[in-house]
């Protein structure tokens, strides 16, 4: 039985070795934040739907080739015969400092419908997650995460929702518009105390964190990078520390901690040990290369108490 359905738009993704300008090659791979989200759960062992639109190229059967690999339930997955699967193109600049451009306007992924979603949730999951990036991308898409989460709490699903606020797809005023109107069928709210700010009213995190108690939400996540991630009920709160390891790549590591607490709370661990599992997989999406390429499988999660030097056998 599927326990999670996410819905989301994937892209193609190229990195160039260097800059684009002068780029001979590139790696290609797939990008989508709610699709790093199944890929967490499913290689924790976790069944997870994944639904979106693709277009029917290359790049949309690599998108649904790479999702199936990883044992992710792509049979919803919508093949538009009109538009092209998305793409982004990133490259490395000093430092850790990476530059993105994205190809998304009018891409397949962004035609997926109220449909689309309704029927990815006949299964009964027992849990639907989406982000903030998805009402961005248009009515229709802001439409089809409306129609889930309806769709999925007359199911009895928990939703879950992740904040992913991107400066470069909307205004901050645009995004509270928007995203208000959905808290009242949102379970759980994941974000950042910066995208709690633009979600509610309030001088600090726990007024805003009463703020959406008050709209309906019963539990509020916020990530705090390196120093972890508190979990708010409304009588307590629970704080785990992050786990301490070099920063290679930050890119990811907020799917990965939604998978991670995803995880903790299908198992119904405790809130402390759901903000641990969270808090883990977080610290492998940083420490590894990749947006979800470096996530662990269930027995992987003991390599991080390994020390540098350490040959796990
Ligand atoms: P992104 O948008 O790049 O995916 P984010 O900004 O949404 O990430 P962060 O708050 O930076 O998310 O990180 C999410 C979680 O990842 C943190 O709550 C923590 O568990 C883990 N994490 C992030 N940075 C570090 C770090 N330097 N060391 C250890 N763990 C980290």
């Amino acid at each position: 039985m599927t326990e999670v359905v996410t819905l989301g738009e994937t892209m193609a993704a190229f990195r160039a070795e260097g800059l684009v300008r002068s780029a001979h090659h590139a790696a290609v791979s797939v990008a989508g934040s709610e699709g790093n989200v199944a890929v967490g759960l499913a290689r924790l062992g976790h069944r997870v739907r994944w639904v979106g639109c693709v277009g029917d190229d290359g790049l949309g059967r690599l998108v649904r080739r790479t999702y199936a690999a990883e044992s992710i339930d792509v049979s919803c997955v919508r093949v538009d015969p009109h538009a092209p699967t998305g793409i982004l193109v990133s490259e490395r600049r000093m430092g850790g400092v990476s530059t993105v451009d994205y190809h998304r306007r009018g891409s397949a992924g962004t035609l997926v419908t109220e449909s689309d979603v309704v029927d990815a949730l006949a299964c009964r999951p027992q849990i639907f997650h989406a982000s903030g990036i998805t009402p961005a991308l248009g009515e229709r898409c802001a439409a089809a995460v409306t129609a889930g989460m309806r769709e999925a709490r007359r199911r009895g699903a928990t939703v879950t929702f992740d904040v992913n606020y991107r400066a470069r797809l909307w205004s901050e005023e645009a995004a509270r518009q928007a995203l208000g109107p959905l808290l009242g069928t949102v379970d759980v709210v994941i974000g950042d105390s910066a995208e709690l700010a633009v979600l509610v009213p309030g001088a600090d995190d726990e007024s805003r964190v009463r703020a959406l108690f008050d709209l309906g939400v019963s539990q509020v996540v916020i990530k705090q990078g390196r120093l972890g991630a508190t979990a708010f009920l409304p009588h307590r709160s629970v704080h785990a520390e992050a786990f301490s390891v070099p920063e290679v790549d930050p890119i990811g590591a907020g799917d990965a901690f939604v998978a991670g607490y995803l995880s903790g709370r299908l198992e119904r661990l405790s809130l402390e040990d759901q903000l641990v599992r969270a808090n883990m997989l977080g610290a492998f999406a940083v420490s590894t290369p990749g947006d979800w390429e470096g996530l662990p499988t269930r027995d992987e999660l003991r390599l991080l108490s390994g020390a540098p030097g350490d040959v796990v056998r």
